[in-house]
């Protein structure tokens, strides 16, 4: 009997894959392609517990696929740049390359004492020259097509620090360095036009239907498609204000305009009126409240009246134009017709100011009175109060009064989306410099890519105050325009770091290649990626930006389809003592504490077992022991025998067996099938693992009986497919026992099991039920099943139930494969 040493042989073999270059892989067009993509992680310093869950359902899933031959692709890489390098530079004086190169190379081990089967010599990181100077080559090419632009746009200002803060470093208003006050600053940014891609994004979601329901319905909200019409409502001694709604069909019961408070035309509508001096007290109040907020409804509504009025061009009514906080520029056009009986918003303006309300839609069941509403009504029902417009069903009145608004020349069908462009522009140093000067006579000319990749210089001073280190670096600043030749100023600001994860699983293709961003013959094979695992928080931003690059690259001409993604699997988080689990919460777990006390093969096959992988995982150590105890129960099973079927010859399985040898291969043949559909169709890792426990408490009772004879055949057919089974959730382990059962290295490489259907099929008998010492049915169950199951299975079946009304059931007696005797009073 020999020990357990997890630690020596997950070594061993975790060198011996290195040595053996066993997760490399090239293109082969003889052999089905598999991409098995994880999200790749920020390097922050240590790994935790939710990378772990992440790569080991990606791993268990690249490892059984290529069991079943699939040539797999499963790499890795590091979102290198990005804000925390940066602070760690400014509070600890650390340079941020120094400071994730130093962190990328901890992780790296961590990643490696794991086991996973990444080829690593695919491995990137985003903070590399040779990276980011594609994300320089992508924004020259949509500078040229004019999906890059530059606009002015507000941003996070610290007056104190005299820069620029990211929305996380201005949390609650407030700077994160200094405390003072943040203001709004108006500042030319870069945008990439992702709005020209908003139908796209919508209608080929048709593509996407291995995509869980949830992240497209997050996508479909952000980009917020809504049909509607857009109406002008004329203004007295003024131009018409144009509004856009969702719903003309209520526009008789506008009884006042509302405006945002950054609506162009505030100010023009506010002067000289009898209001104007409370109005502009007001709307400056109005300004001083904070945007995001704002955008979250997270502020009181509230409101001024400019002191001017519009009329209603369907009712002919003159209304009041107010100001107010909860009307945004961002969606429609700024300013809004208020129908304060049938949306919401409105009606509690309404009601906190005392303006009119007036019913236009009446439900089918009741009639609204606008005295008692206690709230808007937006609901289904019939047009009233609507002139000759009135009696119309709600949404037949839509198209009606659009057609109406036409016809006069006051307003059109329009489509509105929440969707804004990318603002990619970052005040910041450790992001990939925007590859344009500003010449003062050619103005914005992107730099030749002969001279790409733009770098960052590495001298540059980080003190948190005085805007952009780059700005201070005037070799970096001072450049010669590619046109003229003449003096120019280069952009110091550098991109969003989710450009850099937008493209990244396509340079895995060719992680080295100097002449493109990717080989395009080379994507052809290994694209689509056939499973991508990662964070449901990642439904929109990464995941909306990711398609729309791939869209742009089709534009392009290098790639030749839609979309990138064809299997999206979201995994759950991971939480302890209740909520998740996070460094600030101070609830988190080292994974390298876990693999120092049980190996990396239980904390694997922990993680995958204890939640199903898209549930939310609660931690616990005690069934991290459990796990580690599965693991010694196969050791111990395995290690017994392994020695005798190393040296002995392979005898083929006899067509007849004794009774328990045949038991046992049932069991065997069952268990490929439950394991295979498991991790095939739904990924349901934890129910797989869950039933090789299941084969390992079967091996363990029949053991005894079939360790010698014919039925030894079995057993040994027995132990190699656990260890088969067990390979993709413990593959250390796996790999050690396959060697002391006399096979050859790797594993890794051994055709994954089949299902004998025929084996696998249980023996069915029927059994008699007696009720009182009378035969009153029979139950077909599978031979072996367990007396509490065949007990159940006879009093649920309907000709004994009807004997059994209304009595009570004193005893039953099973007599196996048999008899069932029922007992009633
Ligand atoms: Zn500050
Ligand atoms: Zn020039």
């Amino acid at each position: 009997m020999t020990e357990y040493l997890f630690d020596e042989i997950e070594t061993r073999w975790q060198q011996r894959w290195a040595e053996g270059r066993t997760f490399e892989v090239t293109e082969d067009p003889a052999r089905p392609k598999y991409y098995c993509l994880e999200m790749l992680p920020y390097p922050s310093g240590d790994i935790h517990v939710g990378h772990v869950r992440n790569y080991c359902i990606t791993d268990v899933v690249a490892r059984y696929k290529r069991m079943r031959g699939f040539n797999v692709l499963h790499p890795i890489g590091w979102d290198a740049l990005g804000l925390p390098a940066e602070n760690a530079a400014i509070k600890r004086g650390v340079h941020p390359e120094k400071w994730t190169r130093e962190n990328i190379a901890q992780m790296k081990r961590q990643l490696q004492r794991l086991g996973f089967s990444y080829p690593w010599s695919r491995e990137i990181a985003t903070c590399d020259p040779e990276y980011y100077r594609w994300n320089q080559w992508f924004f020259l090419r949509m500078l040229e097509r004019g999906i890059a632009y530059r606009k002015k746009a507000p941003v996070n200002w610290c007056p104190s620090c005299q820069t620029v803060l990211a929305n996380e470093q201005a949390e609650g208003g407030a700077c994160w360095r200094c405390g003072s006050q943040v203001e709004e600053r108006e500042m030319d940014q870069w945008f990439l036009r992702i709005t020209a891609y908003q139908d796209e994004l919508l209608d080929d979601m048709a593509q996407l239907s291995e995509w869980p329901e949830r992240v497209l319905q997050q996508q479909r909200e952000w980009v917020g498609r809504s049909p509607g019409a857009e109406v002008d409502f004329p203004v007295e001694g003024g131009e018409p204000l144009r509004i856009f709604t969702t719903r003309i069909d209520t526009i008789y019961g506008a009884t006042f305009m509302v405006l945002a408070p950054e609506h162009a035309r505030v100010d023009e509508l506010v002067r000289g009126t009898s209001e104007e001096a409370r109005a502009r007290q007001g709307i400056q109040r109005l300004h001083a409240q904070d945007r995001r907020s704002r955008q979250a409804g997270l502020v009181e509504k509230e409101g001024v009246f400019t002191g001017r009025y519009a009329t209603n061009p369907f009712s002919g009514e003159k209304i009041p134009i107010w100001v107010g906080n909860f009307v945004l520029t961002g969606y429609g056009t700024g300013a809004i017709m208020a129908v304060p009986a049938h949306d919401q918003r409105d009606f509690e303006f309404a009601r906190k100011y005392g303006l009119p309300i007036r019913v236009v839609i009446e439900p089918p069941d009741r009639k609204l009175d606008p005295a008692t509403m206690e709230a808007a009504y937006d609901g289904p029902g019939r047009t009233v109060n609507s002139g000759e417009l009135s009696g119309l069903d709600a949404r037949e009145a839509i198209g009606r009064m659009t057609a109406h608004a036409e016809e006069k020349g006051i307003g059109k069908a329009a489509v509105t989306y929440r969707l804004r462009d990318w603002l990619i522009s970052r005040q910041r140093y450790w992001g990939t410099p925007i590859p344009v000067v500003y010449c003062e006579k050619d103005g914005i000319v992107g730099v030749p890519d002969d001279q790409l990749p733009v770098l960052l210089p590495r001298d540059a001073p980080f003190t948190g105050e005085g805007g952009n280190p780059l700005e201070k670096v005037p070799a970096f600043v001072h450049a010669i325009c590619p046109r003229c030749g003449g003096p120019a100023r280069r952009e110091t600001d550098t991109m969003d770091t989710f450009v850099d994860s937008s493209w990244y699983f396509y340079r895995y293709l060719s992680p080295r290649k100097d002449d493109g961003p990717f080989d395009p013959a080379v994507v052809r094979y290994w694209f689509p990626i056939d499973l991508y695992v990662g964070g449901i928080e990642h439904a929109i931003l990464h995941l909306v930006y990711s398609r729309f690059w791939t869209k742009v690259m089709r534009d392009l001409a290098l790639v030749t389809f839609d979309e990138p993604v064809t299997r999206l699997f979201p995994q759950g988080m991971v939480h302890k003592d209740g909520k998740v689990m996070s460094k600030s919460k101070g609830n988190t777990v080292a994974p390298d504490d876990i693999v120092r006390k049980y190996g990396a093969d239980t904390l694997r096959l922990y993680i995958l077992n204890v939640a199903s992988p898209e549930d939310p995982l609660e931690w616990s150590d005690e069934n991290i022991a459990g796990a580690h105890r599965t693991l010694q129960r196969i050791w111990r099973l395995v290690d017994k025998h392994a020695e005798g079927f190393a040296s002995g010859t392979r005898e083929p399985i006899p067509a007849e067996l004794p009774g328990p040898a045949r038991q046992l291969r049932r069991k065997v043949h069952q268990t490929i099938q439950k394991v295979t559909d498991d991790i095939e169709q739904r990924i349901k890792l934890n129910t797989a693992v869950s039933a090789l426990q299941e084969l390992v408490n079967e091996i363990t009772r029949l053991e005894p009986e079939v360790s010698a004879g014919p039925g030894r055949t079995a057993l040994r057919e027995a132990l190699e497919t656990l260890v088969l089974l067990l390979s993709p959730f413990a593959p250390h382990i796996a790999e050690e026992l396959w060697g002391r059962l006399g096979r050859r290295f790797s594993i890794v490489d051994r055709p994954w099991p089949v299902a004998d259907a025929a084996v696998a099929k249980e023996d069915a008998v029927e059994i008699a039920v007696q009720v009182n010492g009378k035969v009153r049915g029979h139950v077909v169950v599978p031979a072996g099943m367990v007396e509490e199951e065949v007990r159940q299975r006879a009093v649920a079946d309907p000709k004994v139930a009807e004997h059994l009304r209304g009595k009570e059931v004193v005893k039953v007696v099973v007599v196996p494969g048999r008899l069932v005797s029922v007992v009633v009073r």
